[in-house]
């Protein structure tokens, strides 16, 4: 049960406009996942999130989310959004941002329920910020900020965790804890999360899928950096600590 597929994307085709973005993608993912989609700006990485939110239809192919269409399974997907698009100055407490993600349990206009409340609490206790319940999200750092849109996400009670670009807003000293959160949180839910940057991926993530326009790769990391070496299709700034003079053609450490 546990290792069953969630997700499952079959030859899925998306374009906007007439102009394609994304090209025969066939992926999928499993309950105990922890997948990093990588690849270039503008490869289709955030375009790929969206249509398994079901934001977006794919022009071609399908899509399946626990066997169904994803909109209507959207309510298992909590999804965290590149955090630069929120606007901090608007005063809005830490409880607050955690009780949004009950809203699409909620009614239009209906008030937050005693049960509502007691599951953002424990959303932001899962992250390590009840403490902080009553701070205004404004006066937090880019770490804390993210801790909090990942407790509105998991406010949700999601069974998959989408994250777009979340190490971009991440400073290095942050990096460790939340890779670690994230594992911790991987043993209820998948995780899926996007990034440009492979850096930290590479030795956090153990399962890749390489996306520029076409799935150039999906499979485990450590094979996964060869192939993406060779292909030459997807960002090449990776350091794992075990392997970068096999990328980095100039370097001979033995
Ligand atoms: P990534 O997340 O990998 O940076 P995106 O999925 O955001 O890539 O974008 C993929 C391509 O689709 C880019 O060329 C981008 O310019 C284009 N694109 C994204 N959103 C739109 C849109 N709403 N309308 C037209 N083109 C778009």
């Amino acid at each position: 049960m546990k290792t069953q597929t969630i997700i499952r994307l079959q030859n899925v085709h998306f374009s906007y406009n007439a102009i394609p973005v994304l090209e025969d993608i066939s992926l999928s993912i499993r309950q105990t996942d922890f997948l990093g989609i990588i690849g270039p700006n503008g490869g289709g990485k955030t375009t790929l999130l969206k249509l398994i939110l079901g934001l977006l239809e794919p022009t071609q192919g399908e899509i399946r989310v626990f066997g169904q269409s994803p909109r209507k399974m959207r309510h298992l997907i909590g999804y965290m959004p590149q955090l630069f698009v929120f606007d901090f100055s608007f005063p809005i407490s830490v409880m607050e941002v955690a009780l949004m993600g009950r809203l699409s349990r909620n009614k239009l206009g209906r008030r937050f329920s005693k049960s509502d409340h007691q599951i953002a609490y424990e959303a932001l206790k899962k992250v390590g910020m009840e403490s902080l319940r009553d701070r205004d999200i404004g006066e937090l750092s880019g770490g804390q900020r993210q801790r909090v849109f990942i407790a509105r996400a998991l406010a949700m009670q999601p069974r998959v965790l989408l994250l777009d670009e979340p190490v971009a807003s991440v400073d290095p000293q942050w990096q460790k804890q939340f890779f670690e959160l994230l594992h911790q949180l991987n043993n209820e839910l998948a995780i899926v999360l996007v990034t440009h940057d492979v850096s930290v991926l590479a030795s956090q993530i153990d399962q890749l899928a390489c996306v520029n326009r076409k799935l150039f790769y999906h499979g485990s990391t450590r094979e996964g950096i060869h192939k993406i070496s060779e292909l030459y299709h997807c960002p090449m700034e990776i350091a794992v600590h075990e392997v970068p003079h096999r990328l980095l053609g100039d370097h001979h450490h033995d």
